[in-house]
């Protein structure tokens, strides 16, 4: 019997923050939702709310959070309402509750997970990013604040359910030879080269097998999700670079795979359903039910695998060469990739612009330690203007009006 879990959910709108209260909502004596977090959806806050009941709900916009108020108070919901990030930073750490789900997007969501990991709660960590960026200061935290980790991305969920059960962060003392990190190498796999200096914003975010974000379903069309995910294994696993192989595996149905000395390879399959990793992590040790149809290995017929290009995918090139470069580089990558996928979903800039400027903005930025948050921030905040300035040098401003795309000569 699993015993009540107290959660915070940050970036509950989204689609992991969805997917969670799905499964949430399955086990109504399990889990009270105490905090919810948002940016600016108010409408969808708002259902969330009525359905959920939760004591806290936090819009970071001000703006957002007025209207959110106004709107319950109507209701006579007691749901307190906040805003702002110190507002973020408190319901990730009350004292009320055991368990945070980690969802919001990118380098926003580094300060409320890592506040999370200070006051030593259960964390289910689906944002990546903060790892990406602080890897050190937030594995440190959690250790030093007795956290409990557990992968929410799918892959690394994989990874977890195929280690012993028991890992303490020795690979090779646990037989492990490599981790094979499966890729589903997105929707232009196959794609004529050609083509791709004029994709939409529509096209790279049609995921051929899983339901994401915009962030994260560009961050699939270019394989920097990959790139960032290999930073993440080295983190949450103690991987070593050359210890991760990425395997193009286009049926995404092997979420990822553990290969020990011994020959064995151990895989956790599944259709592609968020559920899945959630659930687990939510109930872990246990099991619950997910929602999650049986995987049909009639339908399913065939696995496919491939090895990646890195000439088609730059980006995964350049998230391996700021890990090994270390430092602030994984925090400038990350920020500059931010930025690129923002203003090529606006329209501003080519696909095939977004790694030249990543490239652009880690060759042009110092290599620094960054021992703490504040120096992870600066590396960011310098890492984000170094971008605009690119981008106000090679491309005019209004949207759709990019002028030319300059080539990246990253590739191997
Ligand atoms: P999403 O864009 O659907 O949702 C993001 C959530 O974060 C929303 O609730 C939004 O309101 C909130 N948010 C956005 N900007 C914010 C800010 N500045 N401050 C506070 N809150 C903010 O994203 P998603 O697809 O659910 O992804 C969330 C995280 O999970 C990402 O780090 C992503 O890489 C990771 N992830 C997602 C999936 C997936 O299937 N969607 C799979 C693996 C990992
Ligand atoms: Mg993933």
């Amino acid at each position: 019997m699993i015993k009540t879990r107290h959660l915070t959910i940050l970036g509950s709108t989204g689609s992991i923050g969805e997917s969670t209260l799905d499964v949430v909502a399955r086990h109504p004596d399990q889990y009270r939702v105490v905090a919810l977090t948002a940016d600016r959806n108010v409408e969808k806050m708002f259902e969330q709310c009525m359905r959920f009941h939760p004591s806290y709900a936090v819009m970071l916009n001000a703006r957002s959070a007025e209207q959110l108020e106004d709107k319950l108070r109507v209701t006579g919901l007691a749901t307190i309402v906040l805003s702002g990030i110190e507002s973020l930073e408190k319901v990730a750490s009350l004292p009320e509750i055991d368990t945070v789900m980690a969802a919001i997007v990118g380098a926003a969501g580094i300060r409320p997970t890592l506040s999370a990991a200070q006051s030593g709660k259960h964390i289910l960590l689906a944002n990546k990013e903060t790892l990406v960026m602080a890897g050190k200061v937030f594995m440190d935290a959690v250790r030093q604040h007795h956290a409990t980790l557990l992968p929410i991305d799918s892959e690394h969920n994989a990874i977890f359910q195929s280690l012993p059960r028991h890992f303490n962060g020795d690979l090779s003392g646990s037989g492990v030879r490599r981790i094979l990190l499966t890729a589903s190498g997105g929707p232009f796999r196959t794609a004529d080269l050609a083509i791709l200096e004029t994709v939409t914003p529509e096209q790279a975010c049609a995921h051929p097998n899983w339901v994401m974000g915009r962030k994260i379903s560009v961050d699939s069309a270019t394989m920097m999700n990959k790139g960032l995910e290999v930073i993440e294994a080295h983190w949450l696993f103690n991987a070593d670079p050359e210890k991760i192989q990425v395997v193009i595996h286009p049926q995404s149905v092997i979420h990822s795979m553990v290969e020990y000395i011994d020959g064995s390879v151990l895989a956790q399959l599944g259709n592609p359903d968020m559920r899945t990793p959630i659930a687990h992590a939510l109930s872990y040790p246990e099991r619950m039910e997910s929602g999650v149809q049986s995987l049909d290995m009639f339908k399913v017929a065939r696995l496919d695998f491939e090895e990646p290009d890195f000439r088609r995918f730059p980006c995964l090139g350049l998230a391996y060469e700021a890990l090994a470069a270390g430092g602030n580089m994984p925090a400038v990558l990350n920020a500059a990739n931010e930025v690129a996928v923002e203003i090529f979903l606006a329209g501003r800039i080519p696909f095939t612009a977004i790694p030249v400027m990543i490239e652009h903005v880690m060759k042009s930025t110092e290599k620094q330690d960054t021992p703490d948050l504040e120096s992870v921030l600066r590396a960011d905040r310098q890492a984000r203007e170094s971008a605009h300035e690119w981008l106000s040098s090679n491309f005019r401003q209004n949207a759709g009006q990019s002028v030319e795309s300059p080539s990246c000569s990253i590739g191997q």
